[in-house]
């Protein structure tokens, strides 16, 4: 099954809060909100709990984007530990909220270091907070590592491939418009989408995958851009032909719009 889903708010919505934007997207046959916390964890625990009871009788699946600061490899000990500690953070509130999975941004490589020791520092960090989940028994939401859309930040589909050969648990989360800019338009046809979801799942495993247009030069993301129905139909027929079980995050500017045109292309 394929479900479909949009990042923060509705537009509709605007301004309105997670509870509502959770009513309003079971109300327009939606399946799916990520919680994004841009600068700091805001949400209140108890806020948490009631916003995931609101998604559990309306039938949204809820995950999490973990705060943008975050920088597993930095050069400066206090931002890695700030970064681990934000996202432990959003881990918790994911579990009160009950949702699936917590999306992160691991990394930027640095001058200081190699790729190869900016792969460890990533992996350290990931193994740390798998190592909080595991002492305290959480299971989900499960940790999700972000492929990323430019050349200095961690996270090319191979790093991800590698990462979590040594951290199975670790949940490979795809943006493919991330992908589509850090490999300056390689995404055209089917293959090229199966080939990617053949690289970093298992057959049958579920994939969290976010998804929009985006603007991009020379491997890099310049801004998001509303859904191509076209590219999208091109990344359904992937999902569909490979069996693939997924939730698909739209982040167009258009949001709830363009996830309505979507849709209709996964049943
Ligand atoms: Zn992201």
């Amino acid at each position: 099954m394929i479900k479909i889903g949009i990042a923060g708010v509705p537009l509709a919505l605007k301004g309105k809060g997670t509870a509502e934007g959770i009513k309003y997207l079971a109300a327009i046959g939606l399946d799916a909100l990520e919680v994004q916390f841009v600068r700091r964890v805001s949400m209140k625990e108890a806020t948490a709990v009631s916003v995931g009871e609101v998604a559990q009788e309306a039938k949204i699946d809820l995950s999490v984007h973990a705060p943008y600061g975050v920088n597993l490899a930095s050069e400066n000990q206090t931002t890695i530990a700030e970064s681990i500690e934000r996202i432990r953070l959003s881990i918790d509130r994911g579990r009160a909220l009950g949702a699936k999975v917590v999306v992160f941004h691991s990394a930027y490589y640095s001058k200081k270091y190699t790729r190869k020791q900016t792969f460890e520092f990533v992996k350290e960090g990931c193994a740390a907070l798998l190592e909080y989940m595991h002492d305290q028994g959480i299971t989900e939401p499960r940790l999700g590592i972000e492929l990323l859309g430019r050349q200095s930040q961690f996270g090319s589909v191979e790093e991800i491939r590698q990462l979590r050969g040594e951290l199975p648990q670790l949940e490979p989360v795809i943006d493919f418009a991330h992908l589509q800019a850090r490999c300056d338009g390689c995404l055209q046809n089917t293959d090229d989408y199966a080939r990617v979801l053949r690289t970093l799942f298992t057959p049958g495993e579920h994939a969290h995958i976010h998804f929009s247009g985006i603007e991009f030069s020379k491997g890099n993301e310049r801004r998001h851009l509303p859904v191509d129905i076209n590219q999208f139909k091109v990344l359904a027929d992937a999902l569909l032909n490979n069996a693939c079980d997924a939730t698909i995050i739209c982040e167009s500017p258009r949001l709830e719009k363009d996830a309505l045109r979507m849709k209709p292309l996964v049943k």
